[in-house]
């Protein structure tokens, strides 16, 4: 082997822990980072692979909630099962040290309710906050009244309605499965909870952080345009499609309980997690980092907990690690937009 030798990052889209992977997933973005993979150790290079479950969110504590089992026990299930597929399949996400030895990588395939990963998260969004680039907004929405005090607010998968539309009735609280259209909930006619169709529902106020992507509309214009010989045409046109439309502040906390909790005091913040957009992406940083503490440490690499910054971080002598990111077609604008601005 020779000094030249790279350090190559290989960031596979994490898997959504609300039912199994089929042949379409493992073909679209689970197979070809293996290959390249492969390919990068065989030519020398230091390879970490990153991946894992993504476990926060509504479409599992719906999940939940029908079958009347807790959240964890949906993740628990799905974590297992597509992880013993991948495996199965005879791909690399064991050993998690690489065979050559640990100072040439090796992977992990994590997990968003690793508690590792809530404390990075939390102290990220703290920084970001502290950086001034949250925006504290009070904003409306759908909130199902209940005479014992379990009353809660609906978010988006949690609230059905008329599509403002199409006038489809069994649109969701965001978006129109049927005609595509998106719009605000309070948009909705005729709203109604999704759990308890017969309850009575208000619109109440509550408060949020939205982040300040409309401040890197010009730099992500020029990332886009630095990326311009390197991305799919499909990946060209989408993402140029979110700019074009300009960007604007996003929310990252709501109203949900089921996710990593905001590291905020007041009790205005109750019953209110980390969005899991903001979150699930920040996986490929805490993912090499859990690797780094929990694997190449107490491997002896000789960066110990540091190691991960090998493959994230420029050296000294200017050089840069490579990394190379596996997604499918619905990720494209929170690889090439989102990521990048966080
Ligand atoms: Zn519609």
């Amino acid at each position: 082997m020779t000094d030249a030798s790279e350090y190559v990052l290989i960031c596979v889209a994490w898997p959504y822990a609300n039912g199994p992977l089929h042949l379409g997933h493992v073909a679209g973005c689970y197979l070809p980072p293996d290959i390249q993979a492969r390919f990068e150790r065989a030519k020398g290079n230091k390879v970490l692979m990153v991946s894992g479950s993504d476990e926060h969110g509504t479409p599992i504590t719906v999940s939940a909630e029908l079958e009347g089992v807790e959240p964890q026990d949906i993740v628990d299930r799905y974590h297992e099962i597509n992880q013993q597929a991948l495996l199965d399949l005879g791909c690399s996400w064991e050993p998690v040290v690489d065979p050559r030895g640990i100072e040439y990588g090796g992977s992990l395939f994590n997990r968003t309710s690793d508690i590792r990963h809530k404390t990075i998260v939390q102290q990220n969004f703290t920084k970001l906050l502290d950086a001034g680039l949250f925006e504290r907004r009070t904003t409306k929405q759908y909130y199902e009244v209940s005479s014992n005090n379990k009353g809660r607010f609906l978010p988006d998968r949690y609230v059905e309605g008329i599509c403002p539309t199409c006038e489809y009735d069994s649109a969701r609280g965001d978006q129109c499965d049927e005609c595509g259209a998106t719009y605000e909930a309070i948009e909705l006619k005729s709203p109604r909870s999704k759990m308890n169709p017969t309850a009575a529902i208000e619109i109440r106020d509550t408060d949020h952080f939205f982040y300040r992507l409309d401040l890197f509309q010009n730099v992500l214009e020029q990332h886009a345009n630095d990326r311009n010989s390197v991305w799919k045409s499909n990946v060209k046109a989408m993402t140029k499609q979110w700019l074009d439309m300009g960007l604007r502040p996003r929310a990252v906390t709501r109203d949900l309980t089921w996710g990593i909790q905001l590291p905020l005091e007041g009790e205005e913040w109750d019953g209110k997690c980390v969005y899991v957009w903001f979150e699930a992406v920040q996986g490929y940083t805490t993912c090499a980092q859990i690797w780094a503490e929990s694997i190449a440490d107490k491997s002896g690499h000789p960066d110990g907990k540091d190691s991960w910054k090998n493959w994230w971080m420029i050296d000294d002598n200017g050089n840069s690690p490579r990394h190379l990111y596996f997604l499918g077609k619905d990720n494209i604008p929170f690889h090439t937009v989102i990521w990048p601005a966080l």
